[in-house]
């Protein structure tokens, strides 16, 4: 736990009780803060209350002492409207703030000497920050990761001289965070996403660019610029800004930055281009986008000040996140992939354009245009197995183009899909779950969903194993 710097003796009002507001209310009470707490939601008060936190209703309250409201994340700071704690804080004159911002603010106070890594961007903040993650502790630093990631950043521990924070940050913490200054700030990439949030995309855009906003000359500012919206950013940031600026790009070749071509990763940061390693045999960083993730991550690397090799070789080792593309197991040419966080056509088209013989599962709860952007890669595809309330619409999109069997549920799935790759030849045949489709009509969340797909698929290998033993 850290405790918040610069609010001893003073109030501070939390609104938002999930598990980050509550940490929020911890981690400002040890640093000696008066917390006021408070939540729209009756479940949510009576938890905190039950863990000795002191609640008061803001909504009738006097203001004049209150020195700050802290904003969970998820709570509207503008879009559709403000909520209505904001608009008191608001006509308070009172600042308005969240986690991220109270974390810069405290390690910079903390004189340690801890360095912070931010890291945004429609796609990939997850992996990208796992990798980082990864490449600190393997280069020797103390890697501290959270954030939006799902570790509350002040459950972190307390700052080393070696700890560099690695944070995922959203747009929405990004919103709350006006004085954040990241030695190093990640922007990944920007798709229409969220949009209800932000209105339009140009606000969404603004409020992710706003990561670099407060860098300086010391700082560096990482930027993939193969979408419109980031490169605008980069060309912005490098004209107006002090920062370093570093540019990435999968496909292009740049002047000075980093980029990927046909799998190569190359430096042009310095006088001389250097090619710096091949990033094709890494199997937990499958694909172009992953190739996105892991340029990015080397550039923060080096940002960091670690050699070019150790970070090469931490690539190596980094484990992959769990249901993005997650090598299950691999077996007689089989390889068996989860990747249950696909829960729309845009994340699961990543999969299916990384590799060939593909025995795919998916179906759900299908989004709007369900898998009509992905007739590209049926071609790709051996054999489809339909799952959960998608499954008509689904048939009627592969009807004539991919063979396709009604599995209905998970398990009928994996054994019918298991069995055809194990039957099939070819070099490498991928039993694949990547839905395209959220879970909620078979499962609480994704994350239940690739749990029951790992567990099956190593239950159909064992008993496999036990019947040819
Ligand atoms: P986030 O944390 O931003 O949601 P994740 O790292 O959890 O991202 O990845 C979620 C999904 O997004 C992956 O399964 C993959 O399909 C896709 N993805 C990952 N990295 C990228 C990227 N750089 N660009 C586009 N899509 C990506």
């Amino acid at each position: 736990m850290i405790p918040v710097a610069g609010f001893a003796g003073r109030v501070v009002a939390v609104f938002g009780l999930g598990k980050s507001g509550l940490s929020t209310v911890r981690a400002l009470q040890d640093g000696g803060a008066k917390v006021i707490a408070w939540d729209d939601t009756e479940a949510k008060r009576k938890e905190a209350a039950d863990a000795g936190i002191v609640l008061e209703d803001i909504a009738t309250r006097d203001w004049s002492d209150i020195a700050a409201l802290v904003l969970s994340p998820g709570v509207p700071l503008t879009h559709p409207e403000p909520h209505w704690s904001a608009k008191r804080a608001a006509a308070a004159g009172v600042e308005i703030i969240g986690d991220v911002e109270l974390l810069g603010r405290t390690l910079k106070a903390s004189g340690a000497g801890a360095k912070l890594v931010a890291i945004t961007g429609t796609n990939g903040k997850s992996t990208t920050t796992a990798l980082i993650g990864h490449m600190v502790a393997r280069c020797g630093g103390d890697a501290q990761v959270g954030g939006n990631i799902g570790k509350p950043v002040f459950e972190l521990d307390p700052p080393r001289a070696n700890s560099v924070y690695v944070i995922e940050v959203s747009s929405y913490q990004i919103d709350l965070a006006p004085g954040f200054a990241p030695n190093v700030a990640i922007l990944l990439n920007i798709t229409p996403d969220h949009i209800d949030r932000h209105g339009t995309i140009e606000n969404y855009a603004g409020v992710k660019a706003r990561v670099f906003a407060n860098q300086t000359a010391e700082d560096t500012a990482i930027i993939g610029v193969d979408d419109g919206y980031s490169s605008d950013i980069c060309t912005a940031v490098s004209a107006t800004r002090l920062q370093k600026v570093v540019p990435v790009s999968i496909g292009k070749t740049i002047g000075r930055g980093i980029y990927v071509l046909d799998g190569l990763l190359y430096d042009s940061t310095g006088t001389q281009t250097q090619k710096v390693g091949d990033l094709r045999p890494l199997r937990t960083l499958a694909g172009a986008h992953n190739w996105q993730n892991a340029a990015a991550a080397y550039a923060a690397g080096r940002a960091l000040g670690f050699p070019r090799d150790k970070i090469l070789a931490s690539f190596e080792t980094f484990p992959g996140l769990a249901h993005r593309m997650e090598i299950v197991a691999e077996q007689d040419g089989v390889r068996y992939v989860n990747d249950s966080k696909a829960t729309n056509a845009d994340a699961a088209s990543k999969a299916l354009a990384t590799y060939h013989d593909i025995y795919w599962i998916l179906g759900g709860k299908s989004k709007e245009g369900g898998i009509e952007t992905l007739i590209e890669y049926f071609p790709r595809v051996r054999h489809a197995y339909l799952i959960g309330a998608s499954s008509d619409e689904f048939a009627h999109t592969l009807e004539g183009k991919v063979g396709y069997t009604r599995a209905q549920t998970l398990d009928r799935a994996v054994e019918s899909a298991a069995n055809d790759a194990e039957e099939a030849e070819g070099d490498l045949r991928v039993v694949l779950l990547s839905p395209a489709c959220a879970s909620f009509d078979q499962y609480p969340n994704f994350e239940v969903r690739g749990d029951a797909f790992r567990a099956l698929v190593l239950k159909h290998l064992s008993d496999k194993g036990r019947a040819s033993a």
